[in-house]
């Protein structure tokens, strides 16, 4: 859970870097960083939060250059400490390189143990550095041959972002898990994790880096390299479900039509008895648009978000934890007072905010509250860069539907099924045909366990914590 920005020949390289990242604030809240090159030395800033509060004019100031990579970090793999905050800046025989990465490398521990155990020095916990000192162990006389040879060696999801004084280079796992595009401003060239940076930069989308191609760009050209074997593409399609930006396009599609299509489907697939649809905002709200054109039951916002609140990572103590999901989600009395209401939200992981959200809307006079959720019940832990909990937290993995409806307190709870995400994700004029090579084309292990580069054992039945440690 990353996001990543690249600019290469623009007089403004940081102040557009620092505009793509503020974009993409949405993928790491945690820490951001711009590193650039005047083209004989790299500049690098990275601070603890969020963009809009750690760059200003003075920061950005001592940034110069006509290139730039930034990075904004939600930690899946490593701490959340500012020795972890990306673009990473380093020196070895070859100069100065910076870089930047979205997903998560499964054979990391192993691969750091082993260069540990030759000498190697870390200086931070996260994954990442292993492809940096993988890449300063080769002979190789050029950079992309050099960044090749690593990246053979590491296993799992890289979207990467590289800049050294006088290239940027850009790469995408062979299975293309985590998102990476290639968009042009003028004269000069981007890259970024979602297209909706470019929206606000105005630069023009030219298309998707490949899974497994790796981009050069440079005073001579930008130039497109296929280094690996081929494997079969596995887009995360939890950045359909969830994790994007609804305004991106994303594997050639829209995401916010993704996320209408799949609420048409789930209003088809489950049905309920109400007299409002209310979305949880805001990723469940073109999920909640679909349900509600699809079933002509009209939409009302029965639940209003604050955005001036950040994520809560720390919830005090039990007294006044319940406190945490009113301070981001406040029921609508009037929407909800004596209403029978489908609630439409895009995941369920732990169940500990729905049956908050279900206890709130009651409160506020709700006559029923059916929950239906625009994805299939999350039953396996990510290990590709989303965050999502351990298997032992994900309810859905050792509880019955009926126990986890009884547990959130709801009337009834349906969930999509598989077939119907991924038929949402695909073309809506494309046929069965298109329907299966587009599922064969996406990871969904967190839904079905199916891991398509295997990385660590999931926990079995018998140690799955019980219900009643979730209701505590
Ligand atoms: Fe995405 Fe789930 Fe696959 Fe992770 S396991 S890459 S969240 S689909």
């Amino acid at each position: 859970m990353c996001g990543l920005f690249g600019i290469y020949g623009h007089d403004e390289a940081a102040n557009l870097a620092y505009l793509g990242l503020h974009a993409l604030q949405h993928r790491g809240q945690e820490s951001a960083g711009i590193t650039t090159s005047d083209g004989g030395r790299l500049h690098r800033h990275v601070a603890m939060g969020l963009v809009s509060e750690r760059f200003s004019k003075e920061t950005l100031s001592g940034l110069p250059g006509r290139a730039a990579i930034g990075h904004v970090r939600y930690s899946t793999s490593g701490s959340s400490e500012l020795r972890n905050a990306q673009p990473f800046v380093f020196e070895y025989a070859h100069g100065g390189l910076a870089i930047a990465h979205n997903g998560n490398i499964v054979n990391a521990a192993e691969i750091r143990s082993r260069l540990e155990r030759q000498g190697s020095i870390f200086q931070t916990s996260s994954d990442t550095e292993v492809i940096v000192h993988l890449l300063a162990q080769q002979r190789e006389p050029d950079l992309l041959d050099r960044l090749t040879a690593a990246l053979r060696q590491v296993q799992g999801a890289y979207s990467l972002l590289l800049l050294s004084e006088g290239k940027l280079i850009a790469a995408r796992d062979p299975h293309g898990f985590r998102p990476l595009v290639l968009g042009r401003l003028r004269d000069s060239y981007v890259f970024a994790s979602e297209t909706c940076c470019f929206d606000l930069i105005e630069a023009e989308f030219i298309r998707e880096i490949d899974p497994g191609e790796v981009v050069v760009a440079d005073r001579v050209a930008v130039r497109s390299f296929r280094p690996f074997e081929p494997a079969p593409p596995r887009f995360c399609i939890f950045e359909h479900v969830y994790f994007a930006r609804p305004d991106s396009f994303l594997n050639g599609r829209s995401v916010y039509r993704a996320r209408e299509r799949m609420g048409r489907r789930l209003a088809v697939e489950h049905p309920a008895p109400a007299d409002v649809v209310v979305p949880v905002p805001d990723s469940g709200v073109p999920a909640a648009i679909g349900y509600s054109r699809e079933s002509g039951i009209p939409l009302e916002m029965g639940l209003i978000r604050s955005h001036y609140v950040g994520r809560t990572f720390i919830e005090p103590q039990d007294s006044i934890r319940h406190f945490g999901v009113r301070l981001k989600l406040s029921p609508v009395r009037s929407v909800v007072d004596g209403k029978r209401l489908v609630v439409i939200d895009d995941s369920l992981v732990r169940g500990t905010t729905s049956r908050k959200i279900v206890t709130m809307l009651r409160g506020a006079g709700a006559a029923e509250v059916h929950l239906r959720i625009s994805a299939p019940p999350t039953t396996h832990p990510c290990y590709y860069g989303i965050d999502t909990p351990t298997r032992e937290e994900l309810i859905a993995s050792s509880h019955t539907g009926d126990e986890i409806r009884s547990y959130i307190g709801c009337d009834s709870l349906a969930y999509l099924s598989h077939e119907g995400m991924v038929g949402a994700t695909s073309s809506p004029s494309g046929g069965a045909a298109e329907a299966d090579r587009d599922a064969a084309g996406y990871c969904s292990a967190c839904f079905t366990g199916a891991y398509p580069v295997p990385a660590g054992q999931p926990a079995e039945a018998s140690s799955l914590v019980p219900l009643r440690r979730l209701r505590q």
